[in-house]
C-alpha cells in the first residue's frame, strides 16, 4: 500500500498520558499522527493525582514540562506512614544529593487534557468521541485497518502502525500473541478513590496500613483548592476483599483522619500488573502505558511509565517508518521491547518484592519503628517509597548495615526496658 493512501503514519488509540506523549513525539518528528480518544475533554480518570518528579525528563523530551502542565498543582514534600499497629513515621522525599524531590498533585481532569492539547499543538490530529472498535492487520498490504465509531457513524482508517494506549482494559492487548502468559499470576490490583475537603496545611502524602487489609493501604493526598484525594488500594491477591469490605476499611482508617460526611461516592478502577515476559508488540502494533501493564507494582504509580513508554514506542515507530519494517520480529519493533525492559525492569522486579514485604506486618512495624526514631532513616525509607531514591538503593551495603545497627540498638533498648530501671 502506498504511503499516500494511508490515513496516517501512526494511529494512537487513547489520549491518556501514554497516548498523548507518543502522539506529541511522533508529530514533532514530522509524522502524520491520528490521536483517537473515546471520551471528550475534560474527562476524569480515577487516580491518586500524583505527578512524580521523574516525569520531568520525558516531558521535556516532548517539548513541555511539569511547570507548563502542572504549574498550579499542589506540592507535597514527604510521606507519613502509619502501620496497622499505629506506629507512625514521617520522612521527606530527597534524592542522593539530599535535594528535595517534591510531588505535584493535580487532578487528572486537568492534567490529561493539557497533555492532549500539547500533542495537538505539536501537530497530532486529536479527535475526541472517536472510539476504536477493532484493529485488524492486513498482512498482504502491511497495514492496519482501524474501525472507529464516532457517534452513529463507523469508519475505517488505515495506518501501518497503531500504538494502543487505551488503558487498563485494553482489548487490543488480547490480540494474538499479546495476551499475558498463561501461568502468570500478575493480575489486576483494585483501587477506590474520592475527594474530601482538606483545609489543613500539612502537605505530606499519608499512608495507612490496616490489619484487615492484608495486601494494600489507604491514602490521603492533599491536593490544590483545599481538597484531598483519598482512597484505598489492594494488590492482586487470591483473597481479594469485596468492594463493601474495602469501603468499610477505608471509612475506618481515613474516617479517623478527615470528615467523610458528604463526600462523593467512591469511584473504582483496576491497576494492571507488569510482567517482564509479556509481549508488547505484534505486527504493526505496540502497547504502551496501562495497556501494556506498566504500573508500579508497589506504589500503583503509572503516569511516569505511561509517558516514558509513549516516548519509547514513538522512537521505535519512527525507526519502523524510516525503514518500512513493521513486523514484530524486525528490529524497530523488537527494539521497543528491549528498551522498556531496560528502562523499567529493575523497578518492576524490586516493586514486586516490596509488595511482598509490605504484606509482612511485623517487618513493616520494625522498619517504621526505626524510622520513627531516626529521621535520616525515615527520609531514606520515604524517599524510596516516593521514587526520589532509586529502588536499587535498598541493595546498598550502607543501608543494610544501618538496618542491622539500628536493629541491634533497638534490641539493646528492649532488653534494658525488660530488665527494669537500674537500681
Ligand atoms: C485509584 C488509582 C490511583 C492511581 N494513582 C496514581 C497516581 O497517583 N500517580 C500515578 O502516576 N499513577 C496513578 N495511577 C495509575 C495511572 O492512573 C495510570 O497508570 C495511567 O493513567 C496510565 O495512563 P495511560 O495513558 O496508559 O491510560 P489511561 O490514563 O487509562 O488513558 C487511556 C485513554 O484511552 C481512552 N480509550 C480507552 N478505550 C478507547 C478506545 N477504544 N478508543 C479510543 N480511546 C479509548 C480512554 O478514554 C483514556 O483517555 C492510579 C491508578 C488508579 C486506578
Amino acid at each position: 500500500m502506498l504511503r499516500q493512501s494511508w490515513d496516517a503514519d501512526v494511529i494512537v488509540v487513547g489520549a491518556g498520558p501514554a497516548g498523548s506523549s507518543a502522539a506529541a513525539d511522533l508529530a514533532r518528528r514530522g509524522h502524520r499522527v491520528l490521536l483517537l480518544e473515546r471520551e471528550s475533554f475534560p474527562r476524569d480518570k480515577v487516580c491518586g493525582d500524583v505527578l512524580l518528579p521523574s516525569l520531568q525528563k520525558p516531558l521535556s523530551a516532548i517539548g513541555t514540562s511539569l511547570d507548563i502542565l502542572a504549574g498550579d498543582a499542589a506540592t507535597i514534600h514527604g510521606c507519613g506512614f502509619t502501620t496497622a499497629t499505629n506506629i507512625h513515621a514521617t520522612g521527606t522525599f530527597r534524592d542522593r544529593q539530599g535535594n528535595h524531590q517534591p510531588w505535584r498533585i493535580l487532578p487528572r481532569v486537568l492534567f490529561d487534557e493539557r497533555l492532549a492539547r500539547h500533542a495537538e499543538r505539536c501537530g497530532a490530529d486529536l479527535r475526541v468521541r472517536h472510539s476504536v472498535e477493532e484493529v485488524t492487520w492486513d498482512q498482504q498490504k502491511q497495514v492496519n485497518i482501524v474501525t472507529v465509531r464516532n457517534r452513529s457513524s463507523v469508519n475505517n482508517y488505515h495506518a501501518p502502525l497503531v500504538i494502543a494506549a487505551n488503558g487498563a482494559f485494553s482489548r487490543f492487548g488480547q490480540r494474538s500473541g499479546l495476551h499475558q502468559p498463561r501461568n502468570s499470576n500478575r493480575g489486576y490490583s483494585v483501587a477506590l478513590r474520592t475527594y474530601v475537603q482538606y483545609p489543613q496545611q500539612e502537605r505530606i502524602f499519608e499512608v495507612f496500613a490496616d490489619a484487615d487489609l492484608k495486601r494494600g493501604c489507604c491514602w490521603l493526598v492533599p491536593g490544590p483548592h483545599g481538597m484531598a484525594n483519598v482512597g484505598i488500594g489492594t494488590f492482586d491477591s487470591p483473597n481479594r476483599p469485596t468492594r463493601t469490605n474495602l469501603e468499610s476499611i477505608f471509612r475506618k482508617r481515613i474516617g479517623q483522619r478527615v470528615n467523610l460526611d458528604g463526600c462523593a461516592p467512591m469511584a473504582g478502577w483496576l491497576l494492571p500488573g507488569p510482567c517482564l515476559t509479556r509481549r508488547t508488540v505484534t505486527d504493526g502494533l505496540l502497547l504502551v502505558g496501562d495497556a501494556a501493564g506498566f504500573v508500579d507494582p508497589f506504589t500503583g504509580h503509572g503516569i511516569h511509565t505511561a509517558v516514558s513508554s509513549g516516548l519509547l514506542a514513538s522512537t521505535a515507530s519512527h525507526h519502523a517508518l524510516l525503514s518500512g519494517m513493521f513486523l514484530h520480529h524486525q528490529m524497530p519493533l523488537r527494539s521497543y521491547e528491549k528498551a522498556w525492559r531496560k528502562a523499567f525492569g529493575v523497578d518492576f522486579v524490586l516493586g514486586r518484592l516490596f509488595q511482598r514485604l509490605h504484606h509482612d506486618q511485623r517487618l513493616l512495624d520494625k522498619i517504621m519503628l526505626h524510622a520513627a526514631h531516626n529521621h535520616l532513616w525515615a527520609d531514606e525509607v520515604m524517599s524510596i517509597i516516593g521514587h526520589a531514591l532509586p529502588r536499587s538503593s535498598v541493595m546498598r551495603p550502607s543501608l543494610f548495615s544501618r538496618i542491622i545497627r539500628s536493629q541491634l540498638s533497638n534490641r539493646g533498648a528492649d532488653q534494658q526496658r525488660m530488665s527494669g530501671p537500674a537500681a
